[in-house]
């Protein structure tokens, strides 16, 4: 490894349904790779049956909380390990989502855009759709929507911030659509004061490559935008997924600090490279 691990803020477990692995599995698998701090971050629960096959139910929100806590008391010591959550921002859920963020102490809540009004574009189920689509205003929309999670208030990381280009649809590279509505998502992440997610998640999907694109992570340095780490595992053995990879483009685009959080609050760690001799 080139770098120290930073914290890892993005894993899941089996209430999602389609995750594997108990949350000592995932702390164990931390561990073994040298890493400091890793964080949970379950798909939340979400009301009137939004997208249910996918998350945890309200009623299971209790028993992942307490799963948290005691494999946090196990690892004292050796591991630091945050609760967590993977909020969905859809327009109409804001209230639930608020009285359900308020009602727990987390140490961060993830925000993240699946859905394009009622189609949930990453959904290997709905590929269809791309056929249909007009690829440009698939990407407008779709930062629309993330510049309006951030504005929202209810969020501390916006996850996976291009998770749009899953599939590797593209919309022309000089679309200046596209490239307004990026900017304008950079700008509304910025005025929130928002983290955006570095995340090794899009290299294990067919577009193979980090999320977000390089172009934007190198704007967010420009702009002062704070990011953070998450490999978005679904399985212990991809905690930590190519953060090495990661860190690397963080330097290259003159990122030197990475985003942590305590009961919601955010501090700056910086990201130092393992010296040799
Ligand atoms: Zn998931
Ligand atoms: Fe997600
Ligand atoms: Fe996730
Ligand atoms: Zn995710």
């Amino acid at each position: 490894m080139k770098y120290h691990p930073v914290p890892d803020y993005h894993m899941h477990t089996p209430r999602c349904n389609h995750a594997v692995g108990d949350v000592a599995e995932y702390a164990e698998a931390a561990v073994i790779l040298g890493l400091k701090e890793i964080g949970m971050s379950d798909h939340s629960p979400m009301p009137g049956g939004f997208d249910k096959a996918w998350r945890m139910d309200r009623s299971e929100l209790t028993g992942y909380l307490d799963e948290v806590a005691a494999v946090r008391d196990d690892f004292a010591g050796k591991l630091i390990i945050k609760t967590g959550l993977e909020a969905d921002f859809h327009p109409g859920t804001e209230s639930y989502v608020k009285e359900m963020i308020d009602s727990t102490a987390w140490d961060y809540v993830v925000g993240s855009v699946h859905y394009i009004g009622d189609w949930a574009f990453d959904n290997p189920e709905e590929m269809g759709r791309w056929d249909v689509c007009d690829v440009e205003d698939a990407y407008v929309g779709y930062f629309k929507l993330v510049a309006d999670s951030a504005r929202s208030g209810l969020f501390d990381i916006i996850g996976h911030p291009d998770l749009i280009k899953k599939f590797g649809h593209r919309p022309p590279l000089d679309s200046s659509k596209v490239h307004e509505a990026e900017e304008a998502m950079l700008a509304a992440v910025k005025e929130a004061d928002v983290a955006l997610e570095v995340s090794s998640a899009g290299l294990r999907k067919p577009v193979a490559e980090v999320y977000p694109h390089a172009r934007i992570v190198a704007r967010s340095a420009e702009l002062g935008i704070p990011v953070s780490f998450g490999s978005d595992a679904h399985a212990p053995g991809e905690v930590g997924h190519a953060m090495d990879a990661c860190l690397s483009l963080l330097e290259m685009c003159g990122i030197t600090e990475i985003a942590t959080f305590s009961k919601r609050v955010r501090s700056m760690q910086s990201i130092q490279r393992v010296s040799h001799g």
